[in-house]
């Protein structure tokens, strides 16, 4: 796809640094190059010029590097211009070279997006840039390097050809519609479809390990008021975040904190209002909003005060929250707090299927025995290796393309012969959605809102 407008953008970030550098793509570089530089400096050879306004006013210098389309990363001329990183500068060349007739300021991810459309990556590969860049572990930016380097789009690109392949079979079936598809067609077939939801479980495994690493988990600390919950948000991340007082009550809105650890995976710890019931509107609204955010948690801490609940009524207790305030579907776990009072020892233990963790939030103990049993149900390693990151919109596709799958599978077992033009079509919609992930097949929409969401200058 030819774009005839040139765009440019700072691509350094903003601030005062040793080296600023500006990035201009499009088919009016040379036209650019002769303004500011006036020549084109030798393609891929670090010129140092001065860079000039249009009447010829020195406003830096520096490397200018010229990129020839189409060897280039947007596959289009490139110009980077690198100077004196200070904002004031930048502003001003940058003002200069817009100011020329045809060119613009590029949108947020427009350069990745034009070497997407020029086919220079694919979609994998352009969000691997911004997940790298973005990367908040050493883990997360090994995995978005191990997705550049297409270990992703290898297995995808792998799983379409079989695919392909299967919808040539099947279809070509189609065309002799007098004929049926034999037993031993069907049992071949069924294999082929067997291999590939084999394949895509395995896919499906990573990328959530990938997506993981780079969403994190949402870890909730409920409980009613008083029963420790601050306290132990400010012993898991090591520092005094939240208000801690004795008085009921006092978490009233949602306080938002996140850690990294768990071998580079970040873990957003969300302390809560108290459950409870409150007459206070101000409690009330907090109660509310501790709901929300326990609703969209994956893992909920359930911190009871053992002080005021001793073991038999633990029972009611738990029935009393989880009937009452939270939903099933969601992993609990129990902590009995305050241990150094009642004496009883760090341990693990369990009631109806719940397990209890008990610990003493204010005098650190047993926390990093609570943070160990989160790593192992988390089923988190720190091993990298051939791990790639993933989002979310990566997992849907994934789930979608089994689906179909799925589905051709079982009309493949209740076959009759006038379904195959519906197997084809499970077939199609499973390929169109694994070609979502790579960006082969996707809607303008989805490449604009994918694009959009990077930082100028990408
Ligand atoms: P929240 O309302 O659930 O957030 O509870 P806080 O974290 O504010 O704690 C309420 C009170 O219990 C405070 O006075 C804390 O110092 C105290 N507390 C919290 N955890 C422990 C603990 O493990 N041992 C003891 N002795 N006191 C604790």
């Amino acid at each position: 796809m030819k774009n005839n407008d040139t765009i440019a953008a700072i691509a350094t970030p903003r601030g005062h640094g040793g080296i600023g550098i500006i990035r201009i793509s499009g088919p009016l570089v040379t036209k650019v190059a002769y303004v500011i530089l006036g020549k084109i400096p030798k393609k891929r050879q670090a010129e140092y010029l001065p860079f000039r306004n249009k009447d010829g006013l020195i406003l830096d210098q520096g490397i200018a590097l010229f990129f020839s389309s189409p060897d280039s990363f947007t596959g289009e001329d490139i110009l980077e211009l690198q100077g004196h990183g200070g904002p004031v500068i930048l502003d001003l060349l940058l003002q200069q070279i817009i100011s020329l007739s045809g060119l613009r300021i590029a949108r947020p991810g427009e350069f990745l997006e034009r070497a997407f459309l020029n086919n220079k990556l694919d979609l994998i590969q352009a969000e691997a840039i911004a997940d790298l860049i973005d990367a908040s572990s050493i883990q997360a930016a090994r995995a978005a390097i191990n997705s550049l380097q297409g270990i992703f789009s290898e297995r995808i690109n792998e799983l379409v050809e079989l695919l392909t392949n299967l919808r040539v079979d099947i279809e070509s079936t189609i065309d002799f519609s007098e004929e049926k598809i034999d037993l031993f067609s069907k049992i071949k077939i069924e294999s082929r479809i067997n291999n590939l939801i084999t394949r895509i479980d395995s896919i499906q495994n990573n990328a959530n390990y990938g997506c993981l690493l780079r969403e994190g988990m949402k870890v909730v600390i409920a409980g009613k008021p008083n029963a420790g919950k601050s306290s132990l948000l400010n012993a898991l991340v090591g520092n005094d975040v939240a208000i801690v007082t004795p008085i009921a009550g006092t978490t009233r809105d949602v306080l938002r904190e996140h850690i990294y650890f768990l071998d580079g995976m970040p873990l957003h710890i969300t302390d809560t209002a108290g459950l409870g019931h409150s007459f206070d509107e101000v409690e009330k609204i907090g109660i509310e909003r501790a709901r929300f955010e326990i609703e969209k948690a994956d893992h909920v801490l359930l911190i009871i005060d053992s002080t005021t609940t001793p073991t038999p009524i633990i029972d009611q207790y738990i029935y009393w929250s989880i009937i009452d305030c939270l939903p099933t579907n969601i992993p609990i776990t129990i902590i009995r707090n305050k241990a150094d009072i009642t004496g009883e020892k760090i341990c693990i233990s369990e009631i109806k299927g719940y397990p209890i963790i008990t610990i003493s939030a204010k005098i650190n103990l047993g926390v990093d025995f609570l943070l160990t049993y989160l790593h192992k149900i988390i089923g988190f390693t720190s091993s990298t290796e051939g791990i790639f990151l993933a989002r979310r919109r990566h997992l849907d596709a994934l789930e979608t393309a089994a689906k179909y799958l799925g589905q051709c599978k079982l009309k493949l077992t209740n076959y009759y012969a006038n379904e195959i033009e519906l197997l084809a079509e499970d077939l199609r919609l499973a390929q169109q959605a694994l070609s979502e992930i790579t960006g082969e097949f996707s809607s303008d929409n989805l490449i604009k809102k994918i694009f959009s969401t990077f930082c100028i200058g990408k």
